[in-house]
């Protein structure tokens, strides 16, 4: 087995393979460093055992809904067993992809955790490598609150090992995960009470979004608290759990508790103090528009540097990190704006670009906004109704479209191409001069006053 490689990545998630696979791709000669399975938290503990939960509760939406298309429908039970089962197979199947790819495109894999031991060097248990670029991509960590009885909670890395769904659960949070859980639990049939410690959930969203989301949430009937925090738990002989909070409310009966308050990068024992690689106070490893540290050819990419978390951004950056070094692309970088991002809640919602308040701050009075609220046709039939809701933000006489927000059915697949109009800077005349799409939810985009 090669000790020395043209780049050695940390970490076989969504960053690590994708630096690897590109730079490969260009003729190098590459390893990437991974104690656990391939694929990181997206494939194993992430957005895959999510989305698949996520389609299976949408399901269960249709289901109830049915009715009200005329379908007269007995359900019976539903199995959670047979679809984590089929899950974690699909699951199993990415993760021997990815060792297959690895293998067909001589990449290394190197099984242990890594400590960085010089600028170029890397010890993983009683061996050391070198590499002329290292690249971390050590991704994050649920975090959990130091707090007595925290343990008796689970995180998302357990809510993705339940063997059945929970009864009456507590969610901690009012993020991606928290708002994504609560909606699939419910949907599921579950009694969920969300907690938040502000008033309002999906910080850093536009204000509409939150809004309506909120509401969808309340209609299906999640139980939302909000400015409150979560001082002790403790746990009943039978297993249920009782919360304490600072407001002096006492909460019991929940069969499963959950945080969901943000993670943390994952930094330690990677020997970063050693070789002086700098970090934010909050652990983020700190890295320039080139994904470059302080050190000389160290770079970061993806969740541990804390630039918007998300699987596709880093694998973006670990793509054209890997082009600049090894595919003659001298500037190739990842600029950190109109990342376009879906939350898969019950309804989605997405958006690109600035919200209206981020727009205002930037650009004052050359802000003009257009909106709309409306039920969606598909809603018509039910008893139980529906809400979608979009704005487009724009700025300066030309109407340049910065911003673009929608929730709703159909939200989560409609932001992708809308996505690559405003990274073309179109102007709202550019939408309206676009032919709608008719009847669809999407047409409000390009039809609107
Ligand atoms: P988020 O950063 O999205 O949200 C954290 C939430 O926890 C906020 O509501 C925050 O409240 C709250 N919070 C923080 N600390 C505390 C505390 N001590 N007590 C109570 N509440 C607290 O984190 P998540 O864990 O939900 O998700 C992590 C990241 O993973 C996301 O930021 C996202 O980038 C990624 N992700 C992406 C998904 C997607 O693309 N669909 C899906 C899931 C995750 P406040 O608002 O008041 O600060």
């Amino acid at each position: 087995m090669a000790t020395h490689f043209d780049l050695l990545a940390i970490g076989a998630g969504s960053g690590g393979l994708s630096v690897v696979e590109r730079a490969a791709a260009h003729g190098a000669r590459c390893a990437v460093v991974e104690p656990h399975e391939l694929g990181g938290t997206c494939v194993n503990r992430g957005c895959v055992p999510k989305k698949i939960l996520w389609y299976g509760a949408s399901l269960a939406h249709s289901l109830r809904e049915a009715g009200d298309y005329g379908f007269s429908l007995s359900t019976g039970k539903f199995d959670w067993q047979r679809l984590k089962t089929v899950r974690d197979a699909y699951i199993g199947d990415i993760r021997g992809w990815y060792g297959d790819s690895l293998t067909d495109t001589g990449i290394e894999r190197i099984e242990g955790s890594a400590r960085i031991t010089g600028p170029k060097t890397v010890a993983v248990g009683d061996k050391s490598y070198s590499a002329e670029h290292i690249v971390i991509a050590t991704g994050s960590s649920p975090y959990v609150p130091e707090i007595p009885g925290a343990e008796l909670g689970v995180n998302s890395d357990g809510f993705f090992e339940l063997d059945q769904c929970p009864q009456r659960v507590a969610l901690i949070g009012g993020g991606y995960i928290a708002v994504e859980i609560a909606g699939m639990l419910r949907a599921y049939g579950a009694e969920v009470t969300l907690m938040l410690r502000g008033s309002k959930i999906l910080r850093n969203f536009d204000n509409m979004l939150r809004e309506v989301l909120l509401e969808e949430m309340l209609d299906n009937g999640i139980n939302i608290l909000s400015s409150v925090q979560v001082q002790q738990v403790r746990e009943t002989p039978a297993g249920e759990k009782t919360l304490s909070c600072n407001t002096g409310l006492e909460l019991g009966g929940f069969d499963m508790l959950l945080w969901a308050i943000g993670r943390t990068p994952n930094t330690t024992g990677l020997g970063l103090d050693r070789v002086g690689v700098k970090m934010r106070d909050d652990g983020h490893i700190l890295t320039d528009d080139y994904q470059n540290t302080n050190i000389p050819g160290i770079y970061a990419i993806g969740d541990v540097t804390g630039r918007f978390p998300l699987t596709p951004v880093a694998v973006a950056a670990g793509r054209r990190l890997a082009d600049r070094l090894f595919g003659g692309m001298p500037d190739r970088h990842l600029p950190y704006h109109n990342i376009p991002t879906v939350v898969f809640s019950h309804p989605p919602l997405g958006s690109v670009g600035l919200t209206e308040a981020e727009a205002r701050v930037r650009h004052g009075r050359a802000v003009k906004v257009y909106q709309s609220r409306f039920s969606p046709m598909y809603a018509v039939p039910l008893e139980h109704g529906q809400k979608s809701a979009m704005k487009l933000v724009t700025v300066g006489a030309d109407e340049r479209i910065v911003g673009c927000h929608v929730i709703g059915p159909g939200a989560d697949e409609m932001l992708q191409g809308f996505a690559v109009a405003l990274r073309m800077g179109a102007t709202k005349a550019d939408f309206d001069d676009t032919v709608a799409i008719h009847p669809t939810s999407a047409e409000e985009l390009v039809t609107m006053r």
